[in-house]
């Protein structure tokens, strides 16, 4: 049986595919832990990847969204007390554009933007002057590690290229069982159709035979066969994040344009503040109603061996040198009645701020300080406060602005949703 405290990196899939794909890329597997914290219910698989000791964990079937991740991280924490960084890793709704040419397959990782962090909140339900979505928050940036480990992948993916699709074929080759759902469709497979052009609601009929191959309804796209192209191609920024699922074009559109987010998916937004980690999605659809499920594995399969990639790069000195996850979390407290938040002051504001609670509700701490490799300053990430009437923590630059009704925009990345 396996030692919990010998796992020093969390990896979250929310569903079983992505599961699948993860425990693939594992170098050796081993048994399960020997014990898991009381109330923890997770499904762990646990392995190695290079000399990382990884814990593997997967939502509950049928859970997905923001609140089951945040449990399944919660649980992971409290029965892996040494896990230093974290990973959130499957697969996403890419939201091509001019800017970004994303297509099926290719991976989104989340990248601090402006001194923002690289998961944006969003929130479909209220309206507010016709507004049909809401921003309620940019979330907190991922540990320095994980990022200087992305700058160093990028290089090398820019000077060498990748491996990636050849590692899925190796193990799709390995496993045939795998073969059908996980290896990559037809290229001819990768249509992305005009914003208007929209797929029938609840029609089991597919995108071939009901929406088509004509030219005037398809967006052109240039076939990438030049052999120093990556592809799939790894694409850096804003991931959107919200309870529900994104399958709406237009709505897509407006917030590529407006927010520059390259992908939408349902679960990071759940882990950001809480169990700091990289987001990696593998891109499976195109966030319309054309969705379906054709890409879902080989996109998972992308995401996994991305991940492991950039494991490879981290050395396992460093993780060690790095505090357990569970030491950062709420370590900066409100301070009391209607006063001004507190927190702890952290070092190059790269890991989050306290969580400030209680009955006056005051602000927990803030980050401060500027992180590397992230443009303007002030990437400092403020803590989450909740409860009552209380003070406002104070962000470290800039004073707040006011961004859409009812929300206070930070210039921190904090937004705070006053409704
Ligand atoms: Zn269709």
């Amino acid at each position: 049986m396996a030692n919990p405290n010998d796992y020093t990196v969390g990896w979250i899939c929310a569903i079983v595919t992505e599961f699948v794909a993860a425990q693939n890329l594992l170098d050796e597997k081993h048994d399960l832990p020997m014990h898991v914290s009381r109330g923890d219910d997770n499904s762990y698989t646990l392995g190695k990847i290079g000399r990382h000791n990884v814990a593997l964990a997967v939502l509950p079937d049928g859970e997905y969204g923001t609140t089951a991740a945040a449990t399944v991280a919660a649980n992971m924490l409290r029965t892996f007390r040494n896990i230093r960084i974290g990973l959130m890793v499957g697969i996403g709704g890419g939201a091509p554009s001019r800017r970004h040419d994303i297509r099926l397959g290719d991976v989104v990782v989340s990248a601090p933007r402006d001194g923002r962090g690289g998961v944006l909140q969003y929130d479909f339900g209220k309206t507010i002057q016709n507004q049909a979505f809401q921003i309620t928050g940019f979330l907190n940036q991922p540990p320095t590690l994980l990022r200087t480990a992305v700058s160093s992948i990028r290089a090398q993916y820019e000077n060498e290229g990748h491996q990636l699709d050849q590692t899925i074929k190796r193990i799709v080759t390995q496993n045939p069982r795998l073969r059908k759902k996980y290896q990559r469709p037809p290229a001819s497979s990768d249509r992305l159709y005009q914003s208007v052009i929209t797929h029938p609601i609840d029609s089991d009929v597919s995108c071939a035979e009901l929406c088509g191959d004509d030219p005037s309804r398809i967006i052109k796209r240039q076939p990438r066969e030049d052999d120093y192209e990556d592809n799939p191609a790894i694409h850096y920024g804003l991931i959107a994040s919200a309870n529900q699922l994104m399958k709406d074009a237009q709505v897509r559109d407006k917030l590529a344009a407006e927010k520059d987010v390259l992908c939408f998916e349902m679960e990071a937004a759940g882990l950001m503040n809480h169990f700091p980690c990289l987001v990696i999605r593998g891109i499976c659809d195109y966030s319309d109603t054309h969705k379906n499920k054709q890409w879902q594995g080989y996109a998972a399969m992308t995401a996994a061996a991305y991940a492991k990639d950039l494991l490879l790069r981290i050395p396992v000195e460093n993780i060690q040198a790095e505090k357990p996850i569970k030491e950062d979390v709420g370590s900066g407290a409100g301070s009391g009645p209607g006063g001004t938040g507190s927190g702890v002051i952290l070092p190059e504001g790269n890991v989050p701020g306290g969580i400030g609670s209680g009955a006056n509700g005051s602000f927990g701490g803030n980050g401060s300080g500027s992180g590397p490799g992230s443009g303007s300053g002030g990437n400092g990430s403020g803590g989450i406060g909740t409860g009552g009437p209380g003070g406002m923590g104070r962000p470290p630059t800039s004073s707040p602005s006011v961004c859409l009704p009812h929300v206070i925009e930070l210039e921190t990345g904090l937004i705070l949703t006053l409704s």
